[in-house]
């Protein structure tokens, strides 16, 4: 009675096993010391449609029988070596290779066996065990077909591309990057140092600086340089890097990449001096229209004073004098005169009129304006231009476009004033309050003015391609304000120009 209850606990036991053998989600064999397949679990044989009985071949092992039934004619050669080496050797056998389904698709498996020894330690069966990887195969596959689309892209295109870890260490340097660099696994982390020694001398110290100072604040970095090229020239390069941060805002990875530019900023000079040299020709023609309009309409009622005055000359100078008549020849030369100062204010008028297109607009965009257009100019004199402008600056009235008009020609004379300078090229750009006015201040770090009694006259200049009427239209523009534009020596060198712009108190009040 005993007994037959331990037998039936032990045939339970023994059932439970067989389930499990059968329904765990591998598959599972097992072959005797010399390699003979005994047993296939219910997952195996319904995967392959074959069981052990069916791979028994006349004149052939079932192993071999198995192999060229159900192993990828591709893989067979590998998985018989592996096989062969693991019976003689005992060790373990761990390969992937691809199974036949009963449906004839080779799908990818893992299989690992091991031996199990009897009391003597001589091998008396394997165990195996294999898992369907194929989707993870596929999936790995398609991921390294991106990798390599990706590597491509990235080999194609004409820019570098780095990457470092917050840390300072590289993460990744795109071969051309590589090549230019003259870098190889090797030295790999020389990146930074190898970059840099291919800056121009000049821009080297700004670069390092600037870099620098983006990685301690984590901000963007963006800088046009001159880059020494595998053609032993230096072209205009643009070098950017950012930080990648993650969902805390912390730094994971910095990105950089620089690109030529060089094409690009050739081609953004030559407009540049077009634009400079047509901007000055029509200063120039409308100043000569204006002149000739101007010496047109003065010259009639001159010409009449001067005839009239001939003429009251002969009637005084009869004997004896003709008073009346020469009385109506100095009537007809005050009328002429009045007609000639009557020319003047008519084109003082026109002139006053451009007051009707005055507007209350923040004068701070208009300096920003100013500093925008003006700022590829400073980029490519390597001069630096701070702005700093005091907070609510009471609204003022003025016509914008001649206020940016004085803006622009003293920035643009700074930034000439600066050309010999040394590496401290900083243009600053100041607006605050003063009495009843705003005051804006352009300092520069040149060799300050040489002429200061004689800038401001018309056609006065120091410069060779240099008309000399930049600071007189701006004086008269300023002037037409109601402001005042001065010179003074900067400190501790260069020159500061100063102009003011009155605060129309009532208004002031009610905007
Ligand atoms: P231009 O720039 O065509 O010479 P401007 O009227 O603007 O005409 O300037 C007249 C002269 O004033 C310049 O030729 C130069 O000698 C002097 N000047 C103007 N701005 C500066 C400056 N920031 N530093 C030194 N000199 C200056």
């Amino acid at each position: 009675m005993i007994v037959s209850r331990s037998v039936r606990a032990l045939r339970k036991r023994e059932r439970a096993l067989a389930e499990l053998v059968d329904k765990v989600p591998s598959h599972i064999w097992r072959l005797t010391a010399d390699g003979e397949p005994i047993f296939f679990n219910k997952r195996m044989v319904d995967y392959l449609g074959l069981d052990i009985a069916d791979i028994r071949q006349p004149g052939m092992s079932g192993l071999d029988a198995m192999i060229e039934m159900a192993i990828h004619p591709d893989d067979a050669a590998r998985f018989r070596t592996t096989l062969r080496h693991c019976f003689a050797s005992g060790e373990s056998f761990s390969t992937r290779y691809r199974l036949r389904r009963h449906d004839g698709i080779y799908r990818w498996m893992s299989s690992r066996a091991d031996s199990i020894h009897d009391r003597h330690g001589r091998i008396s069966q394997w165990y195996g065990l294999c898992h369907d990887i194929d989707d993870q195969i596929r999936a790995e596959e398609a991921l390294q077909r991106s990798e390599r689309h990706l590597q491509r892209l990235i080999d194609a295109l004409p820019v570098h591309i780095c990457s470092w870890t917050p840390a300072g260490e590289v993460s990744y340097v795109s071969r051309r990057y590589m090549r230019e660099l003259g870098l190889s696994k090797a030295n790999f982390e020389q990146l930074a140092k190898a970059a840099l020694d291919l800056v121009h001398p000049e821009d080297r110290l700004e670069v390092q600086g600037r870099a620098a100072h983006c990685i301690r604040a984590g901000e963007p970095f963006m800088m046009r340089y001159r880059r020494h090229g595998p053609d032993g020239l230096f072209r205009w390069t643009e070098g950017r890097f950012e930080p990648l941060r993650d969902q805390n805002g912390a730094i994971v990875e910095w990105y950089g990449l620089s690109i030529d530019v060089e094409d690009q900023v050739r081609v953004q000079d030559a407009l540049r001096l077009a634009q400079q040299n047509l901007a000055r020709a029509s200063q120039a023609a409308s100043l000569a229209e204006l002149s000739a309009s101007i010496a047109h309409e003065i010259s009639q009622p001159l010409a009449a004073v001067i005839s009239s005055s001939d003429v009251s000359q002969r009637w005084l100078s009869e004997q004896p004098p003709n008073i009346e008549r020469a009385q109506k020849a100095v009537e007809r030369i005050s009328e002429s005169a009045h007609s000639a100062v009557e020319v003047v204010a008519r084109i003082r008028a026109l002139f006053k009129r451009s007051e009707t297109t005055r507007d209350y607009t923040a004068l701070d965009s208009v300096v920003r304006e100013a500093r925008d257009l003006m700022a590829e100019e400073a980029l490519r004199r390597r001069v630096r231009m701070d702005v700093e402008l005091e907070r609510d600056l009471p609204p003022i009235a003025f016509d914008r476009v001649q206020v940016q008009q004085v803006l622009i020609n003293l920035i643009r004379n700074g930034l000439e004033a600066m050309d010999s300078a040394g590496d401290d090229r900083v243009l600053r750009i100041r607006a605050r309050r003063a009495t009843n006015a705003v005051q804006i201040e352009i300092s520069d770090r040149g060799p300050g003015v040489e002429f200061p009694d004689r800038i401001f006259e018309p056609f006065f200049t120091t410069k060779g391609q240099g008309m000399g009427m930049g600071l007189a239209i701006s004086r008269s523009i300023v002037e037409s304000h109601g402001g005042r534009l001065s010179v003074e020596q900067a400190d501790p060198h260069g020159a500061t120009f100063i102009f003011t712009l009155p605060v129309d108190v009532g208004q002031a009040v009610h905007a």
